[in-house]
């Protein structure tokens, strides 16, 4: 028999929490002909002719469920949808943790809305960096599971690849972590950028290890950050408490239609084209990075940007802006107060970066990765 979702996961005091009820919610479904029950308008907006936005939108539209469950292969009954994985992170962290008592794990350098959305429910975050191998970062899971244990935290976020390490966790690691934090904790497999990796998804460990979260996006390589629509991808137990918990109508009907849109057969074949485009311009982009005399460290990755070091990032970064580029200056970051994050553009932004970079002066002019990489260690 399969495992259940331990309710000692959910936040104590929201157990039998029922959430809001709203006309959508609330309708028993018998079959109705005329709806007066939402105190919506009685006709179209004037700008709305045919009446699409007329209506309060489904909490969860099921065909967006369905497209989003298909495309990540998974179950319909495990997907939550909302605005952005930001969203269902935020979503996450107030179902499961009590202010001023829960508190989450994070490993970083890593994505920041872990902590912002902890700090704002009021609740500690205890930090266990990663290590830096000089080429990419390892999260130590057996220090995690440690901290989760000394801090009595309920939720431990990482992300795979990593933002901004770009680094994969072992699936391995993964579900020895989870294993080990059973009836502890959530462990938040953030994949918002799984599409650019070689190591598939831990989704499919959900249903045998049912405090596996994982987080999914349209808003990174389906070309949707606009649209704002995240998944989180979670036991089924677990989705009907987070459903009670986020926002009633958390889908704007536009949103929706523009997301089935973008899982449809057509643009999901334009969208794997895009990746594998990506995929080979990150070399191509960490190739010339590598050339800077400047440069001591890089780190590719499996997402869609290049991490480097560097001995002066302020000349990397003025002389990357004299050119117009703007990329992500990541000395904010503990233990990143030399790095720079470049995120992987077009063949077009990859010429820019390499006109600025030759014509700086301080390109070695690599004839391969390999021989920059040695060049930095
Ligand atoms: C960009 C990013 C997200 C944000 O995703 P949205 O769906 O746009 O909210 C989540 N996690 C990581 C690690 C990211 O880098």
């Amino acid at each position: 028999m399969k495992p259940h979702f331990s309710p000692a996961l959910v936040r104590e005091d929201l157990r039998d929490f029922a959430g809001y009820s709203s006309a959508r919610t609330s309708h028993t479904g018998a079959p109705a002909r005329i709806w007066l029950n939402a105190n919506e308008a009685a006709s179209a907006s004037a700008i709305d002719p045919e009446g699409q936005q007329r209506r309060y939108p489904q909490p969860q539209p099921r065909d967006l469920v369905e497209a989003l469950a298909s495309c990540y292969g998974v179950n319909p009954a495990m997907v939550i949808t909302g605005r952005g994985s930001d969203e269902v992170i935020d979503v996450i962290v107030r179902a499961v943790c009590l202010p001023g008592a829960d508190g989450i794990v994070i490993s970083s350098p890593t994505f920041g809305m872990y902590a912002v959305s902890a700090r704002l429910h009021g609740v500690p975050v205890h930090d266990v960096p990663q290590t830096d191998l000089g080429d990419r970062w390892s999260v130590d899971v057996a220090a995690i599971a440690h901290t989760v244990r000394e801090t009595k935290s309920k939720i431990v976020f990482l992300a795979s690849p990593g933002n901004p390490t770009g680094s994969v966790i072992p699936t391995a690691d993964l579900l020895w972590l989870a294993t080990e934090l059973s009836d502890a904790a959530v462990l938040v497999v953030d994949e918002a950028y799984q599409e650019f990796s070689d190591q598939p998804s831990v989704a499919d460990q959900i249903s045998d290890q049912p405090n596996i979260a994982v987080l999914r996006t349209l808003s990174k390589a389906h070309g949707l950050a606009g649209a704002r629509v995240g998944t989180g991808i979670v036991h089924p137990q677990f989705a009907q408490v987070l459903l009670r918990v986020q926002a009633p109508y958390p889908v704007p009907e536009p949103v929706r239609a523009i997301a089935v849109a973008a899982l449809g057969e057509v643009a999901r074949a334009a969208t794997a084209e895009r990746i594998q485009t990506t995929i080979k311009l990150r070399s191509e982009l960490a190739q010339i990075l590598a050339g800077l005399s400047s440069v001591t460290a890089i780190y590719a990755g499996q997402a869609n940007f290049v991490l480097v070091r560097s001995t002066g990032p302020d000349a990397l970064l003025r002389l990357l802006a004299d050119h117009g580029i703007v990329v992500r200056d990541m000395r904010h970051l503990p233990g990143l107060q030399d790095a720079v994050r470049v995120t992987v553009g077009t063949a077009a932004d990859l010429e820019a970066i390499r006109a600025a970079c030759t014509e700086s002066g301080a390109w070695i002019s690599p004839t391969d990765v390999e021989q920059a990489k040695q060049r930095i260690t």
